[in-house]
C-alpha cells in the first residue's frame, strides 16, 4: 500500500487528508501542534473576543473514524528528496507520496528591530501574547504617573493595511470603546491611540475602490487613525518611526504587513518568487520530483497571468485537487492542471460592519457582516466549536461587553524598569 505522507495540517493539509481519507492508501498526517488552527480569528482570541479554544480543533479527533489516516506530533526539518524520506524531530520518516502544506511565516522586510519588537499573529501564542500585552498595557498604564509613559501604553500601532491589519485595528477600538473604557475609569476617557499604518497608498489592496474608501471611513468612525503611504522604517521599544520622519511613542507595535512562504520552503531545490514560494509545476508538483506536491502558502501557482494570493480557499482548494491527483494516479488516470475557484474575499470592520466581494457582487455593512459571520461559522471545524464562538459572539455582540479579558502570564514586577518589559514577549522566548 503505497504511503502518502501530508507535512502541515492547516487549510490546505486538512483538505488533502479529507480527500484521501477512506482511500485504499495508508495516509500519515503530520504537524508541530496536535490541532488545527482557524486562523481568521486569531485576532478575535487577541482581542479577547473569543477563547482559543473554540478556534483550534484537534487533529486527531477529526480523523479518529478513519483507519487508513494516522497522525504523529512532529516538527517536520527538511525533506530528503532523494531517498523519499521527510526529517522530523522525532525521526525520518519514509513516503511514496509527499505533500508540503506548512503554510508562511512574517516578512519583516529586513527590518531586524521590527522582527525582535514586534507582536506578530501566526499561531496561538502570538495571540495569548498580544492579548496580554494589550491588558497588560491598560494595567501599567493605570498606575503610570508619568503620562508621556502612559500615552505610549495607551497607543497602540499596527502596520498593515490588509484583512488581519483592519480586522484587528476595528476589534480593538471595539474593545476600548465598550469594554475597556468601562474596565479602566482612572484613565481619561479619549487617551487611548490606535494607529493603522501602511505603506500602500491604500488599505485592502485586493478590494475596490469604493470598498476600500468605505473600510477606511469604518475605521475612522471607531476613531482608529489612518496612516497610508507611510512605511514604517525602524522600529524601538517604546516607538515606531515612519518614512516622512513622523515618530510615535508606542509601547506595541504589531506587524501584519508582511508575509513569506514558511522557512522550510528555502530548503528545497527549485525557483523560488519575492516572497519565497516554491514555484511548482501547474499540477501543484514539485519541479523535479513528481511525488511530490507543495501548496497553499508554500507555492507558487499562476492562473491567468496572475499569481494565486496566499488566503485559505486557495491552500484548500489545492488541497483537494492534489489528494484528486493521488488517487488519479494510484489509477492510472491523467488529471487536468489545478484551476482556482475564486469565491472572493471578506474582511470585517468592527460590529455591524464588513466588506465583501463575493461571485461578482459587492457588499458592505451589516449585510456583509451577517455573510461573513455566517461564513467562518461555516468553515469553523466541529460542531462544539460552532456554538461556542457563536455564543461568545452573541454575549459580546448583545452586551457590548466580552468577558475574556484575562492576563495570563505575571506583569513586570513593580519598581523593575516596567515599561519596557510590557514590549513582546518575544524579546523574552
Ligand atoms: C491572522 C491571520 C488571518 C488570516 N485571515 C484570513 C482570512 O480571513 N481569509 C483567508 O482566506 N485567509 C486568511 N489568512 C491566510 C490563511 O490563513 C492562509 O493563507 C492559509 O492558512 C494557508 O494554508 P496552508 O495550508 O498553506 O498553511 P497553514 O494553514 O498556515 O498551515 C500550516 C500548518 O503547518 C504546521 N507547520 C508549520 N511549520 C511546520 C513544521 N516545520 N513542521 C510541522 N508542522 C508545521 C502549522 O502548525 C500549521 O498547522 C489569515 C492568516 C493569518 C495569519
Amino acid at each position: 500500500m503505497a504511503r502518502v505522507v501530508i507535512a502541515g495540517m492547516g487549510f490546505g493539509g486538512l483538505r488533502a487528508a479529507k480527500g484521501l481519507a477512506g482511500s485504499g492508501l495508508e495516509v500519515l498526517l503530520l504537524d508541530q501542534y496536535n490541532y488545527h488552527l482557524f486562523h481568521p480569528l486569531l485576532y478575535q482570541v487577541a482581542t479577547a473576543s473569543v477563547e482559543q479554544e473554540n478556534i483550534a480543533y484537534p487533529i486527531r479527533a477529526i480523523f479518529r473514524s478513519w483507519r487508513n489516516v494516522r497522525f504523529r506530533l512532529a516538527r517536520v526539518e527538511g525533506v530528503d528528496l532523494g531517498t523519499n524520506r521527510v526529517l522530523t524531530d522525532s525521526g525520518p520518516i519514509d513516503y511514496d507520496y509527499l505533500v508540503l502544506s506548512v503554510g508562511s511565516a512574517s516578512e519583516f522586510y529586513g527590518l531586524d528591530a521590527v522582527r525582535r519588537i514586534a507582536h506578530t499573529l501566526k499561531d496561538m501564542d502570538d495571540a495569548v501574547d498580544l492579548r496580554n500585552q494589550i491588558l497588560s498595557c491598560f494595567e501599567r498604564a493605570s498606575i503610570e504617573p508619568d503620562p508621556a509613559k502612559r500615552a505610549a501604553l495607551l497607543t497602540f500601532v499596527i502596520v498593515g493595511g490588509g484583512p488581519t491589519g483592519v480586522e484587528f485595528s476595528g476589534a480593538l477600538a471595539e474593545l476600548v470603546r465598550h469594554a475597556l473604557r468601562k474596565d479602566y475609569p482612572e484613565l481619561e476617557r479619549d487617551s487611548v491611540r490606535i494607529v493603522l499604518v501602511e505603506a500602500l497608498p491604500n488599505l485592502l489592496p485586493l478590494f475596490s475602490n469604493s470598498l476600500r474608501e468605505y473600510a477606511r471611513h469604518r475605521l475612522e468612525r471607531l476613531g482608529v487613525k489612518v496612516r497610508t503611504g507611510q512605511p514604517v522604517v525602524e522600529a524601538r521599544p517604546d516607538g515606531v518611526v515612519l518614512r516622512d520622519g513622523t515618530e510615535i511613542a508606542a509601547y506595541t507595535l504589531f506587524w501584519a504587513a508582511g508575509v513569506r512562504a514558511a522557512p522550510l520552503t528555502e530548503t528545497l531545490p527549485g525557483a523560488k518568487d519575492r516572497v519565497g514560494r516554491l514555484i511548482v509545476r501547474p499540477d501543484l508538483r514539485h519541479p523535479d520530483y513528481d511525488n511530490v506536491f507543495v501548496i497553499g502558502d508554500m507555492a507558487h501557482v499562476e492562473q491567468g497571468g496572475k499569481v494565486l494570493p496566499m488566503l485559505a480557499p486557495v491552500a484548500m482548494q489545492e488541497g483537494a485537487y492534489v489528494a484528486a491527483a493521488i488517487l488519479a494516479q494510484e489509477s492510472g488516470r491523467e488529471m487536468a492542471p489545478f484551476r482556482y475557484r475564486d469565491k472572493g474575499q471578506m474582511a470585517i470592520i468592527g460590529r455591524n460592519a464588513a466588506v465583501a466581494h463575493a461571485f461578482g457582487i459587492q457588499m458592505r455593512g451589516f449585510l456583509a457582516w451577517l455573510a461573513w459571520l455566517a461564513l467562518h461559522l461555516y468553515y469553523l471545524i466541529g460542531f462544539r466549536n460552532r456554538l461556542f464562538a457563536l455564543l461568545n459572539w452573541a454575549y459580546a455582540y448583545l452586551l457590548l461587553d466580552p468577558k475574556l479579558r484575562l492576563i495570563t502570564r505575571p506583569l513586570p514586577k513593580p519598581g523593575s524598569e516596567g515599561n519596557e518589559e510590557v514590549v513582546k514577549g518575544g524579546e523574552r522566548r
